[in-house]
């Protein structure tokens, strides 16, 4: 059954106000555990329902996460005792987050949609379908009219995805250098935590005192995703922006945070300080009153040495990217360091993030 009430964040002098019961799928994993832990005081969703494989359903979410849980804050008491649903199982919320594992979120995202339900999810699977918005709300939230293209339209319901975690800090970095100057070609090269391989990752006896030069699949993800976010929403769909991207990725012993060292050859010629402005004044949910977007979603710092995933990944509840190092390239035009937290930002965050779009949108 599809729980369709409207309920809204406005509050009333009597009474509290409702928060929308919520389900997160794959609850369990490591990017479950953090929507678990982010939207324990949200303030428009509730977690009413959690999901995950066989081996942890039937159980209590504490049970199913004995041994398991780790986040340095303790499970929310409101989810303790949530009997932890099978894939198989009846959800009844109407917008579910989803933390699946890759090798079966395809399917079963897409029998949720068909189902009428709206799923964020941070999986891969369905990123690239032509008709489903890879959202990053402060750089595409135009692509949400893709939602109206989708079969899943009819039935109430919907699919909407984030970008890969390391995709979303190079794409938000370069929005609004794209926009002001136009990127004609871009390098990336990356430094990504642990904490993206899930748990338990990569055998700490292979990463520690280490650097991994593959992470699979992430190189073809992060230069096809970031076409498609910077691309031109028009009456047949989203025309991808058209600049080469050439990804270098590696796994390093951080645990939280993806830094990668970007850089950019520019259409327009500019200076430092026009660059610096354009990543400052990216503002665009300003205004919006949605409880997860930063009010500084781009920060330039200037130290010689920042940003660092340990003194900056956490910046705005891990929702805020940081840029550094901005200076000029002999071989391209600019180049910059970017951080970004690969869990919040580049995960659970970003896919609540979207669903509160949604909800400012009107569409849920
Ligand atoms: P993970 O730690 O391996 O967790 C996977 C989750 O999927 C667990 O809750 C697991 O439940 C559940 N699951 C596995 N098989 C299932 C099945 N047959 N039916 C229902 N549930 C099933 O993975 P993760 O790192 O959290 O990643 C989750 C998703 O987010 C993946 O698609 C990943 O690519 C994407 N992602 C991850 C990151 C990151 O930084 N880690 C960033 C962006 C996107 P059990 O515990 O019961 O097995």
């Amino acid at each position: 059954m599809v729980t369709r009430t409207r309920a809204t964040a406005t509050t009333s002098k009597t009474a509290a106000p409702k928060r929308r019961p919520v389900a997160v799928l794959g609850a369990t994993g490591t990017v479950g555990q953090r929507f678990i832990q982010l939207l324990e005081n949200h303030p428009w969703f509730e977690v009413a329902e959690v999901m995950a494989s066989d081996q942890s359903a039937g159980k209590s979410y504490a049970e199913a996460m004995a041994g398991r849980w780790r986040l340095p804050t303790p499970i929310p008491r409101a989810v303790r005792g949530l009997k932890v649903r099978g894939p198989g199982d009846l959800i009844r919320s109407r917008l579910l987050f989803s933390a699946l594992d890759a090798a079966v979120a395809g399917d079963l995202e897409e029998r949720y949609a068909r189902a009428g339900h709206f799923v964020s999810s941070n999986a891969r699977n369905h990123r690239m379908d032509a008709d489903v918005p890879l959202l990053i709300p402060e750089v595409n939230r135009d692509h949400l009219a893709l939602l109206d293209r989708q079969k899943h339209a009819k039935q109430g319901g919907g699919l909407l995805t984030n970008p890969n975690c390391s995709t979303i800090g190079l794409a938000l970095a370069l929005a609004p250098i794209h926009r002001a100057f136009g990127a004609e070609a871009v390098l990336v090269t990356t430094f990504q935590a642990a904490s993206g391989a899930g748990w338990p990752g990569v055998p700490s006896i292979d990463l520690l005192g280490n650097v991994i030069p593959f992470v699979a699949g992430e190189e073809a993800k992060m230069e096809s995703e970031t076409h498609k976010i910077l691309g031109r929403l028009t009456g047949r769909g989203v025309v991808d922006a058209r600049f080469p991207v050439s990804a270098q990725c590696h796994r390093v012993p951080v645990i939280d945070g993806h830094l990668e060292a970007v850089s950019v050859k520019l259409a327009q010629k500019t200076t430092q300080r026009r660059l610096a402005e354009a990543l400052h004044e990216f503002r665009p949910l300003a205004g919006l009153g949605l409880p997860t977007a930063p009010e500084e979603p781009i920060l330039v710092r200037t130290e010689d040495d920042r940003p660092q995933p340990r003194l900056d990944a956490d910046r705005a509840g891990g929702m805020g990217v940081t840029v550094g190092r901005l200076r000029p390239c002999r071989v391209l035009d600019w180049k910059f360091e970017v951080l970004s937290h690969n869990t919040i930002r580049g995960a659970a965050g970003a896919a609540i993030l979207n669903a509160e779009i949604l909800v400012q949108a009107g569409r849920l």
